[in-house]
């Protein structure tokens, strides 16, 4: 079995830590979504009709969490989502960041490490179905063109997912975990979800994605679950600080190397 990385690392080494969650909901949910391309419900061959959360809300939501928590901290609280990445933090290196098009306009790239899949419901959405209302302009109180989609997702409703960890160090581990851990709503703009909770059962360390919540509920053999203790994980504002110096010098090199490459001159 692999191990946790010592060292955060530039290029991949093969190694993922997998978490499979369950994300429960204590409140039925309103989901509406007047954007036609949102998938709410999706119809599996082989698991019938299911609601579904994309991974992106997922992904949304927990860097949020993870910036938050940082920012709490005292670390690079200028970082902010809305095209201001600092492009050199912790959640920045976790969940990646593009320089360009940051306000930084640092010259190199940082890929995301946390990777996710479609979170789908344990129940199937048959008895529910989505109704489809003209939407109404807020100014003229007509009723307009575009169409809206709600969907009432019932309490107690399960969804299965599986976050992966690309080249985990204990202290990426330990900030992921602790920040999935407060996953407590799912929000977007068009969209309003219920207070959840999050259940972790445990994690895998391998030298590949094995595990899938789309597979395990097809009934496809999954592999065994280590329990979350076995990783021996710092407390995760030790772990923030000890990864933002880690952080610090991978990005520094990364920088040089992006300074010195000679396509990167000939542009400017
Ligand atoms: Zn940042």
């Amino acid at each position: 079995m692999p191990e946790l990385l010592k060292e955060p690392v530039e290029l991949s080494t093969g190694v993922y830590l997998q978490i499979p969650i369950r994300l429960i909901l204590l409140d039925d949910a309103i989901i509406r979504s007047n954007e036609a391309e949102e998938v709410l419900t999706f119809g599996y061959r082989s698991l019938g009709n299911r609601f579904i959360i994309p991974w992106r809300k997922i992904k949304g939501k927990l860097r949020r969490l993870v910036l938050e928590c940082q920012r709490g901290l005292g670390i690079e609280p200028d970082c902010s989502l809305k095209n201001d990445l600092c492009c050199k933090c912790p959640t920045c290196f976790l969940f990646g960041a593009t320089g360009e098009t940051s306000s930084t306009k640092v010259p190199y790239n940082i890929l995301s490490r946390v990777y996710g899949e479609t979170f789908i419901s344990e129940t199937t959405s048959e008895a529910i179905t989505p109704l489809t209302q003209n939407a109404v302009d807020e100014r003229t109180l007509k009723t307009g063109q575009a169409l809206m989609t709600i969907l009432t997702v019932p309490r107690e409703t399960v969804f299965r997912g599986v976050v992966t960890l690309k080249d985990p160090t204990p202290e990426m581990a330990a900030i992921l975990i602790h920040n999935l851990q407060r996953l407590s709503r799912i929000g977007a703009r068009s969209v309003e979800w219920g207070r959840a909770e999050t259940a972790i059962d445990g994690v895998r360390l391998s030298d590949r994605e094995e595990l899938s919540a789309f597979l395990a509920m097809s009934g496809r053999p999954q592999p065994a679950l280590d329990p979350l203790d076995i990783l021996k994980l710092p407390a995760y504002d030790t772990a923030y600080k000890t990864f933002q110096k880690q952080v610090q010098k991978v990005i520094e090199r990364v920088a040089r190397k992006a300074g010195k490459d000679p396509d990167e001159e000939e542009k400017e």
